[in-house]
């Protein structure tokens, strides 16, 4: 008799999972998922992801029961819950899925020789491998994201696979704890395979054909919605990436988006150091200012357009992807701010948050990623006329602004004296021209 554990880690679904699919071929299988103390206890764990993970939890153990199965929740060292496991269930393989960062190898070389034979899947984060694509020129991985994507959108990827129909789990104690804490975000979304299904559908259907269209319109909110649910696996990136398909502009532009978040993947396997160190150093002295930090934390900067993003982010525990561009340009290059202390804030925040796009997003905002224009700065007042030319997207946020002139409500210090006086709004707490001069006098730029 076979007895497989599958080692659920951000991969909770049923749907187009390979540790699933493999080790459910086994006699019995112990569908296992171990809440980890030391991520448990880290900052990484916000109440927006707690809240979230809860319900991916519940929601998994529902279809795995539906299955004639259930899910193991335990609690502790996951090497260690997991040889408890094989010891007194006889397990003879464990399958997990692969993962990049410095972590999830730690956790992937604690479960060799548990006694059991231990098989790690690929192609179950991400749509290819991190480190499979290597430039032509030499190099462990790609430091730019073009010609990565261009052999990345050759890679021959697997099938999409059933979920099994059924399975029988040992007897065996675990249930989902409550691991909420804290407030989560009023506005967060629901976690889940059925919910991230349920997305998944109706993006495929009728949201990413206008994707390369409207996905930086920041009112529209329509773009996908997706990233909780690639992040905790409720959805598969590989269904994902073959239910939208190649056949509209606006899947082939979401195709490319998809391909960041394993660009930014390859980057931290291979160097994982990169999560707190500059990946190219620039030579930076950042300014240390708590007045500052507070006022872009608070969304009270003065700038509508980074307010009214730092403010959804504290609302939903999510943002649009070009406030996340603006906001955090504003933090390292407008007030020339350490970025690893915004990266500290959407950690403590983001629904999302996945240590290698949060850190190497703000590393290529901050210019000391991958970024091949590391000087460029998003200026908030021309973004906000761009891509929110009518100030909806500010004024849902920002209800001090509520009732301003479109012609005013991104610069509000532009209105008569008495009306910005009467606005419960704060004015600009640095000059744009002074602020890219320190910029580029730091960059050695002038
Ligand atoms: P869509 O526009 O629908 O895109 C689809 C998917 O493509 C996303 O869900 C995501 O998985 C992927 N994607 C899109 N853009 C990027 C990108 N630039 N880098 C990597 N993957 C991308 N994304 C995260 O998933 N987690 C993070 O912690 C995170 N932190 C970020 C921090 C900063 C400073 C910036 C500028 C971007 C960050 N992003 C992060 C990338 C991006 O903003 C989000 O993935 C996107 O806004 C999620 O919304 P969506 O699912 O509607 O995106």
């Amino acid at each position: 008799m076979t007895t497989s554990i599958a080692l659920f880690t951000r991969d909770l679904r049923v749907h187009d999972n390979p540790v699933l699919h493999a080790a459910s071929t086994a006699d019995r299988c112990v569908p296992l998922f171990v809440v980890d103390d030391a991520i448990v206890s880290s900052s990484f764990f916000n109440s927006n992801r707690a809240s979230f993970l809860v319900d991916s939890l519940t929601d998994l153990d529902a279809a795995l029961r539906e299955r004639g199965g259930r899910l193991v929740v335990r609690r502790g060292q996951v090497a260690e819950e997991v040889a408890r496991i094989v010891r007194d269930h006889d397990v003879t393989e464990i399958h997990v899925a692969a993962d990049v960062s410095r972590y999830a190898r730690r956790r992937e070389e604690a479960l060799r020789g548990l006694g059991a034979d231990l098989h790690v899947h690929d192609m179950s984060v991400n749509a290819v491998p991190p480190l499979s694509l290597t430039p032509s020129g030499g190099g462990d991985h790609f430091a730019v994201f073009t010609p990565y994507f261009r052999k990345w959108e050759t890679v021959h990827r697997r099938g999409v696979l059933r979920a099994p129909q059924r399975l029988t789990t040992p007897r065996i104690s675990g249930d989902v704890p409550d691991l909420r804490h804290g407030t989560p975000s009023p506005e967060l979304a629901e976690g889940g395979e059925t919910t991230g299904r349920e997305l998944m559908a109706a993006w495929a259907r009728t949201g990413v054909a206008d994707y390369a269209d409207v996905h930086d319109a920041l009112a529209d909110d329509a773009t996908s919605r997706l990233s909780p649910h690639l992040h905790f696996g409720t959805v598969s990136v590989t269904e994902l990436l073959d239910r939208v398909g190649t056949a509209s502009e606006g899947a082939r532009a979401y195709t490319r988006q998809l391909a960041w978040r394993d660009f930014h993947h390859q980057v931290l396997a291979a160097r994982p150091e990169s999560a707190t160190k500059d990946y190219r150093t620039r030579g930076d002295r950042w300014r240390r200012s708590d007045r500052d930090f507070a006022a872009w934390r608070d969304g009270r900067t003065g700038y509508p357009l980074v307010d009214a993003g730092m403010r959804q982010l504290a609302r939903e525990g999510w943002m649009h992807n070009r406030a996340r561009l603006v906001t955090a340009s504003f933090l390292c290059k407008t007030l020339y701010l350490d970025w690893r202390r915004g990266a500290r804030h959407f950690v403590d925040l983001l629904v999302d948050c996945d240590l290698a796009n949060n850190q190497m997003n703000w590393q290529w905002v901050a210019g000391t990623g991958t970024d091949t224009r590391p000087n460029r700065v998003h200026n908030p007042v021309a973004q906000a006329k761009r891509y929110d030319a009518d100030g909806a997207y500010v004024k849902r946020y920002l209800p001090e602004l509520a009732e301003v002139d479109p012609a005013h409500v991104h610069e509000p210090w532009t209105l008569p004296e008495d009306e910005v006086k009467a606005l419960d709004y704060p004015p600009p707490i640095v000059d744009l021209r002074e602020a890219a001069d320190r910029f580029a006098a730091a960059r050695h730029q002038r």
